[in-house]
């Protein structure tokens, strides 16, 4: 079994559609399971339906754009195909009925019943011009094989459960030969049966989660880029694929912010040893990057991960009374509580650094720090991590800027720079 996932972007219309199509004509004796995210920008308007929900507005014009633009790409995709017209249409009628009447009272949950669809709309039309194409194709709720914790917006997986759908619920599709699973991404269900979703571009996670379940040979992420880069093209000339590095190094470069990869994908396709590709859907005779077990190449080109839009915090008791355990513990809690995420400390005797994305939640815990601390800090920053560095790479990069902090481990140099 070899696990695909097709993101927003592969099937954003009509035409993105018939190239899954045409991906899958490539590998015609494999057995297949298809995990697609929602079409283009679908998860993005489903969040403003569920925020006008949440504040008792009207939300029935967005969801009208968002069945008039399914329905464009199901008629183009598969003409004539009522069952799969009707099954689209249910669940739009399921929706309006949902804003009219329900609320469980928790806007989480909530949002994850109505954001949850736009993978249902995108499975239901790919699989629907797969058929039309002439290929096989199952549908599958991942629902009712992905059971989750009831942390909505951000479920945790129960794998003992999950793993035990995996072979029930699966068995008739996969004695199918060769087996094609079409199934969603991003969402899971509590054991009571509520939907839920596993955090912003969760699919690339679900991908993985559906491998692990399934003993699955490899996964690949099939994106419109040929693989993952050393750099982002749009900073860095010279950019070069990475074609093969270790999951070790992948979960770092996650880590430290690259984008290409959802971190929580790469845990448990390592602990089943199963590798992940990353192809290009445009070029997908371009071999794009391997990531498994093996590290040889690892450290051949050094990669540069940068954060825009930095606060660099400064913390320092007002008595200066040195920064000491008791100070720490109490201000990592208030970062914890607030959800603002560290992305680079340092800390002197009688100062506390911290670099953190500038949003609302943090300009908020910075007053909330006054009450008890000196606090100063810096606007406009950007946090540069390279891994494998060398000191030319690391001069041009710091040419002209104004370096206010500057890390240096083996293998990692990190820089917030103005
Ligand atoms: N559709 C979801 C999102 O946009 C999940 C994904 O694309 O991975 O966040
Ligand atoms: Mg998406």
């Amino acid at each position: 079994m070899k696990v695909f996932k097709f993101g927003g972007a592969s099937v954003k219309d009509a035409t993105g559609v018939r190239n899954v199509a045409n991906v899958l004509t490539r590998f015609p004796q494999d057995d297949l399971l298809i995990v697609v995210s929602a079409m283009g920008k679908t998860t993005n308007a489903l969040e403003e339906v569920a925020t006008a929900h949440a504040e008792g507005r009207d939300a029935k014009a967005l969801l009208e754009a968002l069945r008039a633009a399914h329905f464009g790409v199901l008629n183009e995709a598969a003409p004539g195909d009522a069952a799969a017209a009707s099954a689209l249409d249910l669940s739009f009628r399921d929706v309006l009925r949902m804003l009219a009447t329900r609320s469980s009272g928790d806007v989480d949950e909530d949002y994850d019943q109505i954001v949850s669809l736009g993978e249902v709309w995108s499975t239901l039309i790919v699989t629907a011009h797969l058929r039309a194409a002439g290929m096989k194709a199952d549908w599958v709720d991942a629902r009712d094989v992905v059971l989750t914790d009831e942390l909505f917006r951000a479920a945790r997986i129960d794998w003992e459960s999950s793993s035990a759908n995996a072979a029930t619920r699966l068995r008739s599709f996969l004695t199918a030969k060769p087996t094609r699973i079409v199934t969603q991404g991003f969402i899971g269900r509590t054991a009571d049966g509520r939907t839920t979703t596993l955090g912003r571009e969760g699919s690339d996670f679900s991908a993985a989660i559906f491998a692990y379940l399934l003993d699955a040979e490899s996964v690949t992420i099939w994106k419109d880029v040929p693989g993952m880069f050393n750099a982002d093209p749009k900073r860095f000339p010279d950019t070069r694929l990475l074609s093969h590095i270790s999951y070790r190094e992948a979960i770092e470069l996650s880590y430290f912010g690259a984008s290409v990869i959802h971190p929580r994908t790469l845990q448990p396709l390592q602990k089943k040893h199963i590798p992940l590709y990353v192809r290009s859907f445009i070029d997908p005779d371009a071999p794009g990057s391997t990531i498994d077990d093996r590290s040889e190449n690892d450290s051949l080109i050094p990669s540069f991960i940068v954060k825009p839009k930095q606060l660099l915090i400064s913390i320092t008791p007002r008595d200066l009374s040195f920064i000491v355990e008791e100070n720490l513990s109490g201000i990592f809690w208030l970062f914890a509580q607030r959800n603002v995420r560290i992305d680079l400390m340092q800390n002197s005797a009688v100062a506390f650094s911290v670099a953190v994305e500038d949003t609302r939640r943090s300009r908020e815990l910075i007053e909330e720090l006054r009450k008890a601390y000196e606090v100063r800090y810096n606007e406009g920053c950007e946090l540069v991590t390279v891994r494998h560095f060398d000191e030319p790479t690391l001069s041009a990069l710091t040419q002209g800027k104004e370096v206010l902090i500057e890390q240096r481990s083996r293998n990692t140099a990190r820089f917030v720079l103005k």
